[in-house]
């Protein structure tokens, strides 16, 4: 996860944009008749994020049809409608690269509500509340799911090393098991959101994966390292592998999957149990 840069879209002129030209008779009364709490809800929701208190905003009493217009307004004027489509385009490229700023894994091409549109309908097209994130990300999400981080406002998301990794079984070392570690200048609530998004997303599993792919590559050339030198030259495979992967990212899940891997170098049957005779 990463901090991304601010969308530079205004709420109110992305609410505005969504709204206009709504053709349907009977949506357009209602839509009209929401306006106000919506401006309401919105102020209220940036008042809070310049406060750092985006996570514990709740919002005011909904009814089921407000909810239900408002997912439709997401869903067919923030993504087709012509005036506001360009904004959902300019919000999903604040991903670096367009890769996901959550995972890392895939190429950002969806907007994942950091406040659920079902309990936050009033926010369902604020683009603070709007990160770009891939489908895995977004989709394994629950519709309830809440008080993950938000990459538009939490600064502190990628200045500390949170991603941590272990190895349960050296004789099974394709199996490394990824956590959220708690950092010291880390609040419980930090830790939590962060948790939460990470639990979300899917995230111990989606990298295991990457980690059993990993090794079963790796581990040809530390053979081919061992059979000809000791575990010192092992370790220094793994050490370089460990420093190459923090200079791509700090918090990528191959920075802890070797860290993890050295840490139990001495245990690991390299060669194989019977040492590769
Ligand atoms: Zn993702």
């Amino acid at each position: 996860m990463i901090l991304l840069e601010k969308p530079a879209d205004d709420s109110v002129v992305t609410l505005q944009a969504c709204m206009s030209g709504i053709r349907k008779l009977d949506a357009k009364p209602r839509f009209l008749s929401y306006e106000q709490g919506l401006l309401e809800e919105v102020k209220d929701f940036e008042d809070a994020c310049s406060l750092g208190e985006h996570r514990a905003f709740t919002s005011k009493p909904f009814t089921k049809g407000l909810k239900k217009d408002m997912i439709w307004l997401y869903d067919n004027r923030l993504l087709k409608a012509v005036a506001a489509r360009p904004i959902y385009d300019r919000l999903i490229l604040l991903a670096p690269r367009r890769v996901c700023p959550i995972c890392h894994l895939a190429i950002a091409d969806t907007l994942d509500h950091c406040l659920p549109k079902s309990s936050h309908p009033r926010l369902a097209v604020t683009p603070l509340n709007l990160v770009p994130s891939c489908s895995a990300c977004n989709l394994s999400k629950s519709t309830e799911s809440s008080g993950g981080v938000n990459l538009y406002l939490d600064g502190w998301i990628d200045q500390e090393l949170w991603l941590e990794a272990k190895v349960s079984d050296p004789r099974l070392p394709e199996s490394v098991e990824f956590f959220v570690g708690h950092p010291g200048r880390w609040s419980n609530e930090q830790q939590n959101a962060v948790v939460a998004t990470f639990d979300s997303c899917n995230l111990a599993e989606r990298y295991a994966v990457c980690a059993a792919s990993e090794f079963r590559s790796a581990i040809f050339g530390i053979q081919k390292v061992l059979r000809a030198g000791t575990m010192d030259d092992v370790n220094d495979v793994l050490s370089d592998a460990v420093e190459s992967a923090a200079a791509d990212r700090i918090n990528g899940w191959k920075h802890a999957a070797y860290r993890a891997w050295l840490s139990v170098v001495d245990e690991i049957p390299w060669l194989g149990e019977d040492g590769g005779s």
